[in-house]
């Protein structure tokens, strides 16, 4: 069995459920509080909190764990990212009040005080600027911190900005761009035994399996039936993974029907262009998983 730590609660631990779920391992808890699940296959979920995945991954009480790049970089832990799983999206920015007439982190005074829940990543960054400040530790609620007067800038995660503003912030400087990982310890990319060998390979099939639910997301599959003696232009709309696949019909002749793995962002404007080069019964549809 390998465990893979999953955040218990949060904005990552709906999104890591789903992609299990989308790639088909589905997250079977015994009951909402469960903190254990078996994800079928040879895979078990540890729920846990996103902070402490980096923690058990390093130190081997789970084999792979999900969890934001922002916690990982924290952890200061030597952890291998297998995947950008690309959801959870934010950044660590560093922010003043309104009123202040800070813009950049350069214009921060010497001796600054800093509230973040984020210590040894603020840090870094203001070493990077060979800028002394004090840090004010924090363990959640860093927006407040300028307004009662135990700081005088903030390093927080930002995701819409909403939450800098409802608290009269202003964004200056980013510190570190996040979304959720699939991490391992080091060592589980450098099998040394035949168990460890194992492992590697369910490690690898298990990234495999995600990153083709990842890359699905993204794509839509087109079918279409269209005019023969159109198809060099339709080749142009659709250009598919290696050119669309062209079938014939059966009872056909003056058309064929072409099926295509297309971006979802520009599905809109395809199927437009096959409509006026005179396409008939297109059809789009949602890809599950995506192997190329
Ligand atoms: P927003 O108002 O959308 O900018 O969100 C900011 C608030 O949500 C802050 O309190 C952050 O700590 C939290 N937040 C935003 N994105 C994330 C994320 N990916 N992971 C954890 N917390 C986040």
């Amino acid at each position: 069995m390998l465990r893979i730590a999953l955040p218990n609660k949060g904005r990552l631990a709906d999104e890591a459920r789903d992609l299990f779920n989308d790639a088909g391992l589905e997250v079977r808890a015994r009951g909402d509080r469960a903190l254990t699940a078996s994800l079928g296959g040879e895979f078990q979920a540890l729920f846990v909190r996103a902070q402490d995945i980096p923690e058990f991954v390093a130190d081997g009480a789970a084999d792979a764990g999900i969890t934001g790049w922002d916690l990982v970089a924290e952890s200061c832990r030597s952890l291998d990212v297998l995947l950008d799983l690309e959801f959870g999206r934010c950044r660590l920015a560093v922010a003043a009040t309104e009123e202040s007439r800070i813009a950049s982190a350069d214009q921060i005074p010497v001796g600054a005080r800093v509230a973040t829940s984020f210590p040894r990543l603020t840090r870094r960054f203001f070493d990077g600027l060979e800028r002394r400040v004090e840090l004010v530790p924090v363990t959640g609620a860093a927006e407040i911190a300028p307004h009662i007067g135990i700081a005088d800038v903030i390093v927080d995660l930002v995701s819409t900005g909403s939450t800098l503003r409802v608290n009269g912030l202003r964004e200056i400087a980013t510190v570190l761009e996040s979304t959720a990982r699939l991490v391992v310890a080091q060592t589980a990319g450098s099998p040394t035994h035949s168990a460890d060998k194992a492992k590697g390979r369910a490690l690898d099939e298990l990234s495999a399996a995600l990153e083709s639910v990842i890359r699905a997301r993204g794509k839509r599959y087109v079918m279409a039936n269209v005019p023969r003696a159109r198809l060099d232009e339709v080749r142009r709309v659709l250009p598919g993974l290696n050119g669309p696949t062209v079938v014939d019909i059966m009872n056909g002749g003056t058309f064929v029907a072409v099926h295509a793995v297309t971006p979802a962002t520009t599905i809109y404007r395809a199927v437009a262009e096959l409509k006026a080069l005179g396409a008939e019964g297109i059809l789009v549809t949602r890809i599950e998983r995506l192997m190329p």
